[in-house]
């Protein structure tokens, strides 16, 4: 296990415990020889990410489009900076690169980004663990939502295997290692 993306708010206006559980994560990453993989930004929590990575000698891949770095949203102390033309290309290969996926806590961004990879999972195109991280319940309402459409047949009782909650930064490299993996037949239940 090498290479992990995380999504996260590009918010600096937030609570201390998610600034907290950011840094914990960071130091985590480090500390196991696992690569950071994120969007690129200074700001907000993927700014305290990144740095908490390189502050205990870890590293750090920044994938940001061109149109962020012209507007210097970019973090400029990063191990490797990658640029793309586009968001979609950027989150592709943010996906493409890693060997795990983790949403921390963040805006319409890290939903969307949270989302995707989920949807790639459930049609077979992302196979690798997918982790949330509920600091503090703020993905409850999400996470209903899903058992909502499952409930209600907008997707199959088995496609919340996808992904693993957990509640603190703590927790996540234990839940990459422990994840399932996908079954082969991924496909033949992608249609409900
Ligand atoms: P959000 O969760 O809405 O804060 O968005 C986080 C995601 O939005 C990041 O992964 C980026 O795709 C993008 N983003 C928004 N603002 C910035 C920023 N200032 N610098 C870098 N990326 C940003």
């Amino acid at each position: 296990m090498k290479n992990i993306c995380v999504y996260c708010a590009s918010s600096s206006k937030i609570d201390s415990k998610y600034v907290d559980s950011a840094k914990k994560l960071g130091h985590l990453l480090a500390e196991n020889s696992m690569q950071l993989v994120y969007g690129g930004g200074s700001v907000g929590l993927m700014g305290i990410l990144a740095d908490s990575v390189l502050e205990k000698g870890g590293k750090v891949t920044g994938i940001i489009p061109q149109f962020m770095v012209e507007a210097e949203w970019h973090h400029e102390g990063l191990t490797e900076l990658v640029l793309t033309e586009t968001m979609h290309e950027r989150k592709e290969k943010m996906a493409s690169m890693s060997d795990a996926a983790v949403a921390l806590p963040g805006g319409c961004g890290t939903l969307e980004e949270l989302l995707e990879v989920i949807t790639w999972k459930q049609l077979g195109i992302y196979k690798n663990p997918i982790i949330i991280v509920n600091v503090d319940g703020y993905y409850n309402h999400l996470l209903a939502q899903f058992r909502q459409a499952a409930d209600e047949l907008f997707m199959r009782p088995q496609h919340l295997d996808m992904w693993t909650v957990v509640e603190t930064a703590d927790q996540v490299i234990e839940a990459i290692r422990n994840s399932k993996p996908v079954h082969e037949d991924l496909r033949q239940y992608a249609k409900i």
